[in-house]
């Protein structure tokens, strides 16, 4: 299907274009992507300069069409790395969790990525760096990650390459754990080693020999080492529930609770019983003395 974005207004944003109607949009991404455009260059090493053109989609169907129907129900914005197109569905549908200037960042990240490796890289690393530049972590993704650890249903790096296939809820987890695992890549490795991984990816080599010649451990290697560090970062749930912590605090906030309701109701009572103290003063029933017949000091 032909789609008519000629009436979006078109601006220029680094090396690439933005359409957007509405100026609001066009400012706040214009702000958002120089940030991320610098975070880029500073973690891939060198300026990257990818042409790509970023949609703002006002409709589902102009969203749908911009996108070809490929996008996931869950997905908000969409990157066609090969046709260097973006697009975003538009805030002013409430469908999304995320800011706008969140999904530039993430989906920018993709298009320089792509870009710098000359092909598709490893989904995996894809989202964990996309997710990197654009700084997204939200409590939920903790959750997701640390439940999905404890029930041991982390998924095997080389599945996320289907991760559009996945339901909301698995696609949460895969993207909490990509972010981990290149956070980890980063913290144990350094930049150099993740330019290093990039140029091997570049020169044609699989992630495994890409992995191997960069930082001397395998795929398989990695991932035992990546999860190892994720189930020492994300165990705090289930040091919680496995252990007698769990029944402790469960008791613990049993007898606070328990206090709590005790200690409410007497100061319930208190309360009324002072109330009704104040009516039968009011009422003329009862006298109290003045307050100035204390003693004076002094002697
Ligand atoms: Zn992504």
């Amino acid at each position: 299907m032909v789609v008519s974005s000629s009436e979006a207004a078109e601006i220029k944003v680094g090396s690439g274009t933005l359409h957007s109607r509405s100026p609001q949009y066009r400012a706040e991404i214009t702000r958002s992507f120089a940030r991320a455009q610098r975070l880029v260059d500073s973690l891939i090493g060198i300026p990257v300069r990818p042409h790509f053109e970023l949609y703002v989609a006002d409709t589902k169907s102009e969203f749908d069409s911009l996108t070809g129907g490929a996008a996931p129900d869950w997905g908000g914005a969409v990157t066609m790395p090969s046709l260097g197109r973006i697009v975003i569905k538009t805030p002013a549908l409430g469908q999304q969790e995320k800011s706008l200037g969140e999904l530039v960042a993430h989906e920018y990240a993709h298009i320089a990525l792509h870009h710098a490796v000359g092909g598709p890289p490893p989904r995996w690393l894809d989202e964990g760096f996309a997710m990197l530049v654009a700084t997204e972590w939200r409590f939920e993704d903790y959750i997701a990650l640390a439940s999905a650890n404890l029930f041991h249903q982390l998924i095997p790096l080389a599945e996320i390459e289907r991760v559009n296939a996945l339901d909301a809820g698995q696609a949460q987890v895969a993207y909490a754990e990509c972010y981990a695992v290149v956070t980890h890549f980063f913290e144990q490795y350094g930049a150099s080693s993740f330019r290093m991984v990039l140029a091997e990816l570049r020169a044609g080599r699989n992630q495994n020999m890409a992995l191997r010649r960069a930082i001397g451990v395998d795929m398989h290697g990695f991932q035992v080492e990546a999860f190892t560090a994720i189930d020492a970062r994300f165990s705090f749930l289930g040091a919680f529930v496995d252990s007698n912590v769990f029944w402790m605090a469960l008791a613990g906030l049993t007898v606070a609770g328990f206090v709590a309701a005790r200690l409410r109701r007497r100061r319930r009572l208190r309360e009324s019983e002072e109330e009704e103290r104040r009516d039968r003063l009011a009422e003329g029933a009862l006298w109290t003395e003045p307050t100035d017949t204390t003693p004076e000091d002094g002697a």
